[in-house]
C-alpha cells in the first residue's frame, strides 16, 4: 500500500478545484506493474486524470486499476482499467515468492502481508490442506520456505484455479503442491492433515466441520472469520467451541489476532486452535 497523495495532488493541481483535491485518493496498492486504486464517487469523473498521473509517478508500471471492491464467493473484483494497458496479467514478487495474476479478474489482499509472511513460517514437513487457496496467497509461501511434505491447495473460482496450478510450477513446488479444482466443503479429505488453513472470510463457519474432519489429532487450524469488533475474539472462539463439540473432539485455542479492518466495526481475524482426538 503506497501514499504519495501529495504528488498526485501537485500533477493534478492545475485542472482540479481545491474541494476535489481533498477527495482524491490517499493512497493505493502495487501488484507487479499493476497500480490498484479507489476513488471516490463524487470525483469518479477525474478517474482518466488520476490514473494518468498515477502512472507517472510511478513510470514502471503499465496499467491503473479502479477498484469498487469485490463481491460473491468467488471473490471477483469489480475493477476497470483507467490508464495505460488493457493487458493487466502481470507477476507480483513478494516474500520470495512468485505470485502470476489478472488483478482485473482475481483479488489479492495487499493487508494480509504479515499473515502470508506467518504463513510461509509454518507448516515444514506436515501435510497441509489450505481450503480456500486462491492464486495460492498462503500455500506458496508455505511451500517455497517451510517446505512442508504436501500442500493439498483447493480453489473454487476456475480462474483462480488456473493461476494457482501456474504459480505452483513458476515457483518449483509442483512436488509439494496438489492443485484441486472444486468445493472445499465436497472435496476436502478426511483425516489426513497436520495443518489446515481456512483463507476465506463471511461464511467460513459453514466449512469448519470439513476442517475438522480433514485433521489428524494434534493437527493446526487456522480459521480465518469477519466479526464485530466488540465480539471479537469471542465469537470466533465460540463458532469454534461449537465446531469441535459437534465433531466429537477438543478444540483447544491457541492464539487470537487481527489481520486487518475488512469494513466499519467489522474486523478480519484468524484464530489459530490445536485439534485433539480424531
Ligand atoms: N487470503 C487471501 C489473501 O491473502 O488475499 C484472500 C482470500 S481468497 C481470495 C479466498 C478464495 O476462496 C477465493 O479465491 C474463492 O474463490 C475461494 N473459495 C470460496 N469458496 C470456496 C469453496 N467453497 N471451496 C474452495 N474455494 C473457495
Amino acid at each position: 500500500f503506497y501514499d504519495r497523495n501529495p504528488e498526485l495532488a501537485d500533477l493534478l493541481a492545475d485542472s482540479i478545484s481545491p474541494g476535489e483535491r481533498e477527495l482524491l485518493p490517499k493512497g493505493w496498492s502495487i501488484l507487479g506493474k499493476v497500480i490498484i486504486v479507489k476513488i471516490d464517487p463524487q470525483i469518479e469523473s477525474l478517474k482518466a486524470r488520476i490514473g494518468e498521473a498515477l502512472l507517472e509517478i510511478y513510470p514502471r508500471c503499465s496499467s491503473v486499476l479502479l477498484d469498487r471492491g469485490v463481491a460473491g464467493p468467488f471473490r471477483e473484483p469489480d475493477r476497470e482499467v483507467i490508464a495505460g494497458s488493457a493487458k493487466t496479467e502481470t507477476v507480483h514478487r513478494e516474500d520470495g515468492v512468485v505470485f502470476k495474476l489478472d488483478p482485473a479478474k482475481v483479488m489479492f489482499s495487499a493487508g494480509n502481508l504479515q499473515e502470508r509472511m506467518r504463513m510461509g513460517r509454518l507448516g515444514g514437513g506436515e501435510t497441509v490442506v489450505d481450503m480456500f487457496a486462491g492464486i495460492g496467497y498462503f500455500t506458496l509461501p508455505m511451500a517455497v520456505h517451510s517446505r512442508p511434505k504436501k500442500i493439498i491447495a483447493i480453489e473454487i473460482n476456475p480462474v483462480a484455479y488456473g493461476y494457482l496450478a501456474e504459480n505452483v510450477r513458476l515457483n518449483g513446488v509442483d512436488g509439494i503442491v496438489v492443485p484441486v479444482h472444486g468445493d472445499c466443503d465436497l472435496v476436502t479429505p478426511r483425516a489426513v492433515a497436520d495443518r489446515v488453513v481456512m483463507g476465506y472470510v463471511g461464511t467460513t463457519d459453514q466449512y469448519l466441520d470439513a476442517a475438522i474432519a480433514a485433521l489428524r489429532a494434534g493437527g493446526a487450524l487456522h480459521y480465518h472469520q469477519t466479526v464485530p469488533e466488540k465480539l471479537y475474539p469471542r465469537k470466533l472462539e465460540e463458532d469454534l467451541a461449537g465446531a469441535g463439540e459437534r465433531a466429537g473432539r477438543s478444540v483447544k485455542i491457541e492464539r487470537s489476532a487481527r489481520v486487518k479492518k475488512y469494513s466499519p466495526g467489522i474486523l478480519h481475524a484468524v484464530v489459530d486452535a490445536r485439534v485433539d482426538g480424531a
